[in-house]
């Protein structure tokens, strides 16, 4: 076997200096040279444990051996079979904590770069006539609420399998978080705008500015609109606040709010969008999650001179992708890691004029299995900042569920949901997502749309 080399073939990455005051893509992704380079490296094991790290199973070395000897067409049809949303998850999926980290290689070496040559695949797919083609078979109708990777993946899975599709999305436009969360530099709308021009191609309808819960309800989808089985998607989109003083002060926002006003507003455009967004000279973001790094990063290229994350735990800890932990450290963001924050602190105009924090130190594990920030006694101080963006969590919105009789929820208010079917404790009424599991990832809502999909088909064959 001829030998393999050790390290990743690096993806092509923009200036660091640069890409920070822009909202253009950061990675470049991969030539057919680099790709080419990195399939090699594969070992084609005889069981490819890659493939359990895989939410949605895909075929990680099938694919990957059909980019070694050049056939791109053949890859594609692999990935796109187990994984209907390829250029969004090789662009954002934590491959470091799925199927890299189960990769072979990785006993000695680098793991496969197999989410760099997703993307590459998915990239050159989009090149290419559209892979699919509507084929409507089933008269039983379908209607999905939410229009996030869970929605849009459970959808297309039933188009293909034959059933005609309603989307209902609260929001203006498609794509939940693909959408209004994830920035333009990580995840252009391009690709997501593609993806989701498939899935209508496939005849799935989307239908925009419809909140189930108060422009209709859940009941009145299955009764007076006939629909024969319905899939909730709606995430889990209620940010979490500290509960500390100063959080009602001008210049403290959740970052959903954030990042909204800024991905879906264009509030970066102020004044010729609509909606302003006030930006000052030094950042805190609290939390070091995929979010926190997200609304950091924007921080910058919204003008910023100083973005910093405010972590009560440790870098080992840490929630966000490694990519964008080092690209936000290129990008000269700060990190205060081991500190906790105990009061946002207001200027005379009522804005914010500070962050006092105490430092924390690490104990035992805790029920989220991670070490337990413990206080250091006397360690208070203040960080000179102008905002103050959390990045803390969220949870389901309520709304679906207040208005919807027998749809039972968890203490933490997530919808009970078989973990297999996806169904709830209502008859004909699936669920999956952020929804059912709280704020998780992308792979997995996909990979619970698609499952819930085929449930759903089963339900209604028999
Ligand atoms: P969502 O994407 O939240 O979509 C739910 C949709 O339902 C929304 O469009 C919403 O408007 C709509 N909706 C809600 N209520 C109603 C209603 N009553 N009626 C009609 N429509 C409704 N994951 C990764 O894997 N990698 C990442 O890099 C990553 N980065 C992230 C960055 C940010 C800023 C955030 C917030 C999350 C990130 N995640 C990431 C997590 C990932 O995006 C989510 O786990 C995923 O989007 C969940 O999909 P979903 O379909 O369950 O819900």
């Amino acid at each position: 076997m001829p030998v393999k080399r050790a390290e990743k073939t690096p993806m092509p990455v923009r200036d660091a200096h640069e890409r920070a005051q822009d909202f253009r893509e950061v990675n470049q992704g991969y030539t057919e040279v680099h790709a080419a380079f990195e399939a090699e490296r594969c070992l084609r094991c005889q069981e490819p444990i890659c493939v359990d790290g895989c939410p949605v199973q895909i075929p990680i070395p099938d694919f990957i051996h059909a980019v070694a000897i050049g056939d791109m067409a053949g890859a594609a049809k692999i990935l796109r079979t187990a994984n209907p949303l390829p250029a969004i998850c090789g662009r954002v999926c934590p491959q470091e904590s799925q199927c890299e980290a189960e990769c072979s290689m990785t006993q000695h070496f680098d793991p496969v770069a197999i989410g760099h040559l997703e993307r590459f695949v998915a990239d050159w797919e989009r090149t290419q006539p559209p892979p699919v083609e509507a084929k409507i078979t089933r008269k039983e109708e379908i209607a999905v609420i939410g229009a996030g990777p869970s929605g849009l993946v459970c959808a297309g899975e039933l188009a293909r399998l034959g059933y005609p599709v309603t989307i209902y999305e609260a929001l203006h436009a498609p794509g939940g978080v693909l959408r209004y969360g994830i920035p333009e530099f990580r995840l252009p709308k391009a690709i997501l705008d593609w993806e989701i021009g498939l899935l209508k191609a496939m005849g799935v309808k989307i239908v925009c500015n419809v909140i189930i819960g108060r422009t209709l309800t859940l009941d009145d989808l299955l009764e007076k609109h006939g629909y024969a089985a319905v899939f909730i998607g709606t995430g889990a989109g209620l940010p979490q606040f500290l509960g500390i003083p100063g959080e009602n002060l001008n210049g403290v926002m959740s970052a959903n709010e954030f990042l909204t006003r800024i991905n879906l507003m264009r509030a970066y455009e102020f004044p010729e969008a609509d909606t302003p967004v006030r930006v000052g000279k030094r950042v805190a973001v609290i939390g070091a999650g995929n979010t926190a790094m997200d609304a950091v990063r924007t921080s910058l290229r919204m003008q910023a001179d100083e973005a910093m994350i405010v972590y009560r735990r440790s870098e080992k800890e840490m929630g966000a992708r490694l990519e964008e932990y080092h690209h936000a450290i290129e990008e000269g963001v700060k990190f205060n890691w081991l500190t906790n924050p105990l009061e946002i602190l207001g200027n005379a105009d009522g804005w914010v004029g500070g962050l006092k924090c105490q430092k924390m130190t690490l104990g035992e594990r805790d029920a989220s299995g991670r070490a337990r920030p413990i206080p250091v006694p006397e360690s208070e101080f203040v960080i000179p900042v102008d905002n103050v963006i959390l990045a803390i969590g969220t949870t389901p919105n309520p709304l679906l569920t207040r208005t919807t009789a027998g749809l039972l929820t968890t203490k933490k208010g997530c919808l009970v949901a078989d973990e297999t079917t996806g169904l709830t404790s209502r008859a004909r009424v699936f669920a999956g997502g952020d929804a059912v599991t709280g704020a998780a990832t992308v792979i997995l809502a996909a990979g619970a749309g698609k499952r819930a999909a085929l449930a759903i088909k089963e339900a209604l064959l028999n």
